[in-house]
């Protein structure tokens, strides 16, 4: 397996959130990625195709060619002030959707830089919460990294819930399935080390490869170590016996077979705080996206300057993501 992975700092870049067109009680309104590509390989990652959009034949690009988006800070402050009049349910980010910023390589770059983006990226969220413009922060990752942050994710626990990914609890088929990420037991430190220090944690057994003795396995031992939440989905797009198969250079030079039509399922049993609707079911009135005419599914508030002119007040299932337990603020339709 030969890897080499170069890294880019770039101030190309349009925009720090991205407005999600679509997204259901599972989803969030915004999305931030510090970087485009992941070292990790993650042979079931499709980010390269459908996320950065990375052209056929070219998934090399996307696992060993990072690139950080060096002006994500100050584009950001100047959004968070542009977004502040949101209602509050609104004011919802997954950071690390797409790209994983924790990986040694950017971390390293960065310090010769004395930068460190996602420090930065923090403590800009941290002074708007300080000025009563009030964001909730999912931060996914599956490194140990992000035990750098520990001090200041601390201080801001009341407004972060941080997302660790199990694929399996079994760390010989992590091994199969995933390159260069860190083994499950380490992972299994990172939700104790957060969770010690008041941190909520919810486990991201997405996709998830076993069945549910394997699941219900992997959600006692994550809560044994702390973690307060789980949520899963089974894998789109690939066949786990294949990936299995896949060596490195097969997965960069795109010798993966694509399976189609298959549904985005969840295992509702398991999940705990994470969007599913509260029981008795419960609907309110809130102000959301207006949908595009003809496109029944997507949101149109592309243009966010402008998205005080494109809410409409439309009824939502009440449901819960763990905020009651960590903030007083009401967050309308979540509890
Ligand atoms: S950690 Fe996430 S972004 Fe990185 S390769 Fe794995 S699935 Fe893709």
């Amino acid at each position: 397996m030969k890897k080499t992975t170069k890294i880019t700092l770039s101030n190309i870049v349009s925009r720090a959130l991205n407005a999600q067109k679509q997204f259901d009680q599972f989803g969030f309104p915004f999305t931030l990625n510090p970087t485009v590509g992941c070292s990790f390989a993650c042979k079931f990652c499709y980010s390269p195709i459908f996320v950065a959009k990375i052209p056929s034949g070219k998934r090399k690009q996307f696992f060993e060619n990072i690139r950080v988006k060096m002006e994500i800070p100050s584009l950001l402050d100047k959004e968070l002030t542009k977004l502040a009049h949101l209602p509050q349910h609104l004011k919802r980010v997954q950071i690390n959707e797409t790209s994983d910023y924790y990986l040694p390589i950017v971390v390293k770059a960065l310090e010769k830089q004395n930068r460190d983006i996602m420090r930065e990226i923090l403590e800009i969220f941290q002074k708007h919460d300080a000025a009563g413009n009030h964001w909730m922060l999912h931060i996914l990752t599956k490194s140990n990294l992000i035990l750098n942050h520990l001090d200041i994710l601390t201080e801001m626990k009341h407004m972060v819930q941080i997302e660790i990914s199990f694929t399996t609890p079994d760390d010989n088929l992590r091994k199969q399935l995933e390159f260069f990420t860190i083994p499950t037991g380490e992972r299994l430190k990172v939700v104790s080390a957060l969770s010690k220090s008041g941190l909520f944690v919810r486990i991201m057994a997405m996709p998830f490869c076993g069945n549910e003795s394997d699941m219900q396995l992997l959600k006692d031992t994550a809560f044994n170590s702390g973690a307060q939440a789980f949520k899963n989905k089974a894998l789109n797009y690939y066949d786990w016996e294949q990936l299995q198969a896949l060596s490195y250079d097969d997965l960069v030079n795109d010798k993966i077979e694509r399976v189609s039509g298959r549904p985005d399922s969840k295992d509702l049993t398991l999940m705990i705080k994470s969007g599913e609707t509260i029981n008795p079911e419960q609907t309110i009135k809130v102000l959301m996206p207006l949908q595009k005419q003809g496109k029944a599914k997507l949101m149109d508030w592309s243009a966010v300057s402008k998205t005080d002119e494109r809410l409409v007040i439309s009824d939502r299932a009440i449901i819960d993501c763990g905020y009651s337990s960590i903030s007083s603020i009401n967050w309308g339709y979540i509890q």
